[in-house]
């Protein structure tokens, strides 16, 4: 079995796993959080499947790319969700010790609540 054919987000982004997508486009999309943490929670997930930032090829400019775009659509779905102005919190572990369940990097978008600093 691939890859591809293994990993939840895969599954998600390939339509066979039903979600609650809230956004789409051809590189990124967006799902509300199946246990969330906060009133809103949302995973910002590339498409394409790349375990964590450990993993990133350097040398692979698109998809350095593609992780700007998706920041750039986390900035939007903030703002529609009316967080803009209450602040927010974004995270994305890598790697088990930091807590990494799903082994295909993605970024949390929560709001909607107050956060304490530094994170546990
Ligand atoms: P992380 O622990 O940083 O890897 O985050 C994985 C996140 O995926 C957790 O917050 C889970 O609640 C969430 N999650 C797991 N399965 C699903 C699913 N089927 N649909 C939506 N979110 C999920
Ligand atoms: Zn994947």
């Amino acid at each position: 079995m691939s890859e591809r054919e293994m990993c939840l987000f895969c599954k998600i982004a390939d339509k066979k796993i039903p979600c609650k997508m809230v956004y789409e486009d051809d590189s990124v999309f967006a799902i509300e959080d199946i246990n969330p943490k906060a009133p809103v929670h949302l995973l910002v997930i590339p498409k394409r499947h790349i375990e964590s930032l450990a993993n990133l090829n350097q040398e692979d400019e698109s998809i350095i790319g593609q992780l700007g775009h998706l920041l750039s659509i986390v900035s939007i779905l903030a703002c529609k969700r009316g967080l803009h102005d209450g602040g927010f919190r974004t995270v994305m572990n890598s790697g088990a010790g930091a807590g990494q369940s799903v082994f295909h990097l993605h970024l949390h978008l929560l709001g909607g609540r107050s956060f304490q600093w530094p994170p546990g």
